[in-house]
């Protein structure tokens, strides 16, 4: 798994991204919005860890982002150090609509903390923003804690697809910069 491969002329990047927050909160659905273009109502929280590969292109170079799910092990508080192994990058879930699962951010950067090094990208997410009838937590306060944590931050439906593609791409960008300036 994984490995760099490197071809005359150009280099092969493969970024690990990991998706944390608390169950339901929308994780698996963000990754199948963003891999596949679907919405899937009764997802089903398997136990196991998944992950998918995406290819997007960068400054004509392809990019591969190996993205992770929980697949239902935070329902036991059990994330596994493998699964932070090795990530580059994170995407930190709460759910607007549900205001208990934005007081649990701290913890999972915490977690995040202790798993991986302090490079890794991170993007603070408040999805299912189509809920706005049922909000408990206001854009303002997403975006409060986003600059007092030095997060990016950002607003997204995987039902109706807002922000979706432009959340993950935005992380993926800023790995590619951050490797890429490295590499000078
Ligand atoms: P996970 O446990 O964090 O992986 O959450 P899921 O992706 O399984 O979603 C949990 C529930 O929230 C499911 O019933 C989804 O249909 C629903 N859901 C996920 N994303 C959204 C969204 O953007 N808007 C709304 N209204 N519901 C969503
Ligand atoms: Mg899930």
């Amino acid at each position: 798994m994984g490995g760099h491969e490197e071809e005359a002329g150009g280099q092969e990047y493969l970024f690990k991204i990991v998706l944390i927050g608390d169950s339901a909160v929308g994780k698996s659905n963000l990754l199948s919005r963003f891999a596949r273009n679907e919405f899937d109502n009764n997802s089903k929280a398997t136990i196991g860890v998944e992950f998918q590969t995406q290819c997007v292109e960068i400054d004509g170079k392809e990019v591969k982002a190996q993205i992770w799910d929980t697949a239902g092990q935070e329902r036991f508080r059990a994330v596994t150090s493998a699964y932070y192994r090795g990530a580059v990058g994170a995407l930190i879930v709460y759910d607007i609509s549900r205001r208990s699962s934005f007081d649990s951010i701290k913890r999972w950067l915490d977690e995040l903390t202790t798993h991986c090094d302090t490079t890794v990208t991170r993007m603070l997410v408040g999805n299912k923003c189509d809920l706005e009838n049922i909000r408990e937590v206001s854009v303002e306060e997403g975006k409060t804690l986003a600059e007092e944590e030095g997060l990016f931050f950002m607003e997204t439906s995987a039902l109706e697809s807002t922000n979706v593609q432009t959340a993950f791409e935005i992380v993926i960008r800023e790995i590619y910069n951050n490797v890429s300036r490295k590499a000078l």
